[in-house]
């Protein structure tokens, strides 16, 4: 049935047993009584409806579901429907909430920052990437410009002039930020920041490595050339100056077959496909082998000492080999003769450790923090003049980074170097 004719029904049904109730009174005590009596009837009734009104308008002042009275009569139907609806609203303003809970922290994981500003650039939500990104702080700069926020006038420009359609590449506070601004809504904004720092740093670093590298080939190959030339020009050249180019033609393809290798070498330890064999390295042969080496290179040239106390590691045998061999092949290249090295094998309480030493002429401070750097050198010529490639201690870097060990060094110029391996426990053979 219809709603208002219920209601209707209901009020017609208690006016009339009212009604007839005060008819039945008077025919038996008097018209006077039958009217005072239904006078009375109809004031409840009024006040009966007044009392559900207020409880309506009290209900109104603070709707919830939970709090809805009961009613009698046609105010059954009025609050059940009232309470129907009210639910339903309740239900959407929930499911509302875990929406905006969940937008919120599907914001908080983006790896990019995004600012959600009205049409004149005010604060309105930012992310925690944001915050990060361009120094803000949602409770602090809500409902502030954010042009006062972030105040470079490279950003300034771009929002002066609003080209969106091209991002800005914006330095800000040590960080490289590619800014995108998109319109929507209307009267909104939102602003998304994209840090490149890191792949800007690994870009440069991959611009020097090929500059170094092409610099590095261009030298021997300049000589090579050279020679050949001379040759094609002059076939009736002495076999003494002949021979000499050749030696020194060879030399420089020596040099070039180095650099490659190691190069090939670098790549190879960087690649993260390439994982760490894991051998039991036999420390003492391989350092008994190392030290025959070093004192082939040195012939006699200096006192090379090896004690050896550590234990057996696991690890790569090729890898720990090359990288032990670079610290006592530069520890000889590096120290004039009658020089004395000593390679010191020992363990201790934080894992065992690897020491190569020298009596020679060390290294300033300021160059102790690059010189695992690819192609970096304290002195250019000499490293040339000792064969070096540049790319040594890199390598040590990244074989020592794979087998998560540590590289120290001391160096004082013109006394001698220390350079100190630190293996971790978890590496030892037992
Ligand atoms: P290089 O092939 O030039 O030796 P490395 O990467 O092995 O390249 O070493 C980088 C630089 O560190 C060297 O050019 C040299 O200046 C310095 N260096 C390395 N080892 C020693 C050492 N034992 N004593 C003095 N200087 C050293």
């Amino acid at each position: 049935m219809r709603p208002h004719l219920v209601f209707w029904i209901s009020a017609l049904v208690r006016i009339l047993l009212i009604l007839s109730g005060a008819a039945v009174c008077g025919y038996f005590w008097g018209m006077k009584v039958g009217l005072a009596l239904g006078l009375i009837g109809m004031l409840g009734l009024v006040v009966m409806q007044l009392q559900y009104l207020l409880s309506l308008s009290d209900w109104l002042d603070n709707p919830s579901s939970a709090r809805l009275p009961d009613g009698w009569g046609a105010w059954t139907e009025i609050f059940s429907r009232l309470y129907k609806l009210r639910r339903g609203d309740e239900k959407n303003q929930a499911e509302l909430a875990e929406w905006l809970a969940r937008f919120r922290q599907a914001m908080t994981l983006l790896p990019d920052g995004v600012v959600i500003m009205d049409d004149v650039m005010f604060l309105e939500w930012c992310n925690p990437i944001a915050e990060h990104h361009l120094g803000l702080d949602l409770k602090r700069d809500k409902g502030m410009r954010v042009t006062n926020l972030v105040r470079t006038p490279e950003f300034i420009d771009y929002i002066i002039l609003g080209r969106y359609e091209t991002p800005l590449t914006l330095s800000f506070r040590d960080r490289k930020l590619i800014v995108h601004i998109i319109p929507f809504e209307n009267r909104r904004q939102i602003l998304v920041t994209h840090d490149v720092t890191e792949s800007e740093r690994i870009d440069m670093m991959r611009r020097d490595f090929i500059a170094n590298a092409s610099h590095e080939l261009r030298t021997p190959l300049t000589v090579i050339n050279g020679f050949l030339e001379i040759a094609s020009l002059q076939p009736d050249l002495e076999v003494s100056i002949r021979s000499s180019h050749l030696k020194l033609m060879v030399e420089q393809g020596v040099r070039m077959q180095r650099l490659v290798e190691d190069m090939l070498t670098l790549s190879r330890l960087e690649s993260a496909e390439f994982q760490v064999r894991c051998e039991r390295i036999d420390m003492h042969a391989m350092l008994r082998h190392i030290l025959a080496e070093g004192q082939a290179l040195s012939a006699g040239k200096h006192k090379i000492v090896l004690e050896l106390d550590g234990p057996d590691l696991q690890g790569s045998p090729d890898e720990i080999r090359s990288a032990i061999s670079n610290l006592v092949t530069n520890a000889i290249r590096y120290t004039p003769e009658e020089g004395q090295i000593k390679i010191v094998w020992k363990s201790g309480a934080q894992g065992p450790k690897l020491v190569v030493q020298d009596s020679g002429i060390g290294i300033s401070a300021e160059h102790i923090s690059r010189l695992t750097e690819r192609f970096y050198r304290v002195d250019k010529s000499r490293s040339r003049e000792t064969q070096g490639t540049g790319l040594g201690l890199a390598i040590v870097k990244h074989v020592l980074l794979r087998h998560n060990a540590q590289l120290l060094i001391e160096s004082t110029p013109g006394v001698g170097s220390k350079f100190c391996v630190q293996f971790p426990v978890s590496r030892i053979v037992e």
